[in-house]
């Protein structure tokens, strides 16, 4: 295991990315964020292509910024962004595109605290709320499982594990590419109070 409990077992690339994104966290934390690329002039650099190494899912939430808090600029990142990291079918599609056409070796599923939609979701469960339907049929399969998600952040927490569960399973790409040891998907959790993004179990 690694300073940041990344498992040794993985795609080597993956490893060294996700240890830089870690990294990156806690340059943001600390604030000494180091990222110098996101002037015109790297936007130029990729103009007519990128290569990022690593898809990020994370929440539409407004204090979830992924480039801000892994330390990082333009080019680097493949960012999927929707509410409560919930995996419709043009989400799914979007990972897809990251992981088949760009061959990025990384998926990071980045769920936090204080997430509106699982705030929703418990308010409303079991009802089929006329509005926010498909949102909240992603996330209600959690609480079908009866468990003890008091806790939004914990709640949170389980809904990521439960996403990685349905790319798995709706997604051929993906799936292949796991098992083919090409992509490792990651599930991370970002605290708002310490601003520390952890791997989760
Ligand atoms: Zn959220």
């Amino acid at each position: 295991m690694s300073e940041f409990n990344i498992p040794e077992n993985i795609i080597p690339q993956a490893q060294k990315e996700l240890e830089k994104l870690l990294k990156g966290n806690r340059n943001f934390v600390n604030g000494t964020p180091t990222a110098d690329n996101m002037s015109l002039e790297h936007l130029k650099k990729y103009a007519y292509h990128q290569e990022p190494y690593a898809v990020v899912l994370s929440c539409s939430d407004s204090r979830v910024v992924p480039e801000i808090i892994f330390d990082c600029g333009i080019g680097e990142l493949f960012v999927v962004r929707v509410a409560g990291i919930t995996a419709g079918p043009n989400v799914i599609e979007s990972i897809e595109y990251a992981v088949k056409k760009l061959k990025t070796p990384l998926l990071i599923l980045l769920g936090h605290d204080d997430c509106g939609v699982m705030k929703f979701a418990k308010d409303h469960y079991p009802e089929i709320t006329e509005d926010f339907q498909s949102i909240i049929k992603c996330v209600y399969p959690v609480l079908d499982k009866e468990e003890d998600v008091t806790c939004h952040n914990y709640f949170a927490q389980q809904h990521t594990k439960w996403v990685e569960k349905v790319l798995l399973e709706r997604s051929k790409i993906i799936k292949t590419a796991v098992d083919n040891n090409e992509l490792y998907i990651a599930k991370c959790h970002l605290d708002h109070d310490t601003g520390l993004v952890d791997l989760i179990d």
